[in-house]
C-alpha cells in the first residue's frame, strides 16, 4: 500500500482530519453575522469525512458542494449524512482544490477548515477568489503563529514543514491584499488540537498498526503523528490555527 492510502486509512475513520470543534464552526459563523434562514450556496474545500460541511447543514438553509481529493472520506461523509437526514443539502465532489470545475461567483460562501496549506494560503484565496460573489464569505482556518517570537525548533520545524506558516497580521494582509475585506479572526483553542484531533489519533494508532501488520511503512506513519503530537504539547503557546473571516470586494470603478 502506498503512503498516500496509508494516509486516507488511518484518518477516515476520524470525525474529523485536522484540528476544530462543530463548536468553532458555529462560531465562525456568529461572529460573520450569516443568516441562518436565508438561502445560501455554499463550497466546503478539502471537507474529508465532512466534519464541518454536517455543521454548516444541520444550521443553515444551505446547498453545499463538499469538496475532496479523496473519494474515500466523500464516502464516508455521505454516509454520515444520510444517517443525520443531511443528504439533500449535500453534493459530494471529487477534485483537487486548485482544479475546480466551478463558474465565477457560483458561491455564497467559502469554507475551508485546515485545508488550504495543501495549496497554500495565498494561492489558495487568489484561486478561489472568482467563485465567490462579491460580498459573499469566505471563512479558513489556517497555521498560524501566536506569538510575535518564538523557539529556534519551533521555528525550523514550521519552516521545513509549511514555509507560509505567519503571524495573523501578516495573513489579514495576505487576504487585503487579494480581493478580500477581514472582519473577523479568533485562534482555535487548545482543546481543538487534544481532545478532538490528536487524542483520538492516539486511540487508532495500535488498531492501525496491527491492521497493517506492523510494517515499517505504517510504524513510520505512527511515528510522525507521534511526534507532531509531542511539538504540539511542548509549543502549543506559539501556534494554532487562526480562522479567518473575509468578505469579497467589488472591483474598482473609476
Ligand atoms: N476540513 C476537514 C479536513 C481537513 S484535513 C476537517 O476539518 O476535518 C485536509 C483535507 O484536505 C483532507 O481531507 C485531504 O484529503 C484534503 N486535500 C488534500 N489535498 C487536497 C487537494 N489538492 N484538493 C482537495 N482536497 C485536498
Amino acid at each position: 500500500m502506498d503512503d498516500v492510502r496509508l494516509l486516507i486509512d488511518f484518518h477516515k475513520d476520524a470525525t474529523r482530519q485536522g484540528p476544530g470543534s462543530d463548536a468553532e464552526t458555529e462560531r465562525a459563523l456568529t461572529l460573520a453575522r450569516v443568516d441562518r434562514s436565508k438561502p445560501l450556496t455554499i463550497a466546503d474545500i478539502g471537507c474529508g469525512t465532512g466534519a464541518s460541511t454536517l455543521v454548516l447543514a444541520r444550521l443553515l438553509n444551505a446547498t453545499i458542494t463538499a469538496v475532496d481529493l479523496f473519494q474515500d472520506f466523500l464516502d464516508v461523509l455521505e454516509t454520515r449524512a444520510s444517517e443525520q437526514g443531511l443528504s439533500e443539502k449535500i453534493t459530494t465532489l471529487c477534485a483537487s482544490m486548485d482544479a475546480l470545475p466551478f463558474a465565477d461567483e457560483q458561491f455564497d460562501v467559502i469554507w475551508s477548515e485546515g485545508a488550504i496549506y495543501n495549496i497554500g494560503f495565498e494561492n489558495g484565496v487568489k484561486t478561489w477568489n472568482r467563485f465567490l460573489n462579491v460580498g459573499g464569505l469566505l471563512a479558513v482556518s489556517e497555521i498560524t503563529w501566536t506569538t510575535g517570537s518564538r523557539p529556534a525548533e519551533l521555528q525550523a520545524h514550521w519552516e521545513r514543514e509549511y514555509p507560509e506558516i505567519d503571524v495573523a497580521s501578516s495573513k489579514l494582509r495576505v487576504l487585503e491584499q487579494n480581493g478580500y475585506m477581514p472582519i473577523g479572526y479568533f485562534v482555535l483553542p487548545e482543546h481543538c488540537w487534544l481532545d478532538h484531533y490528536y487524542r483520538p489519533i492516539q486511540h487508532r494508532l495500535d488498531q492501525f498498526l496491527a491492521r497493517h501488520d506492523h510494517r515499517a511503512d505504517a510504524q513510520a506513519i505512527v511515528d510522525a503523528e507521534i511526534r507532531e503530537i509531542a511539538l504540539y504539547e511542548t509549543y502549543r503557546a506559539s501556534y494554532s490555527y487562526g480562522f479567518y473571516l473575509a468578505r469579497k470586494v467589488g472591483r474598482h470603478t473609476t
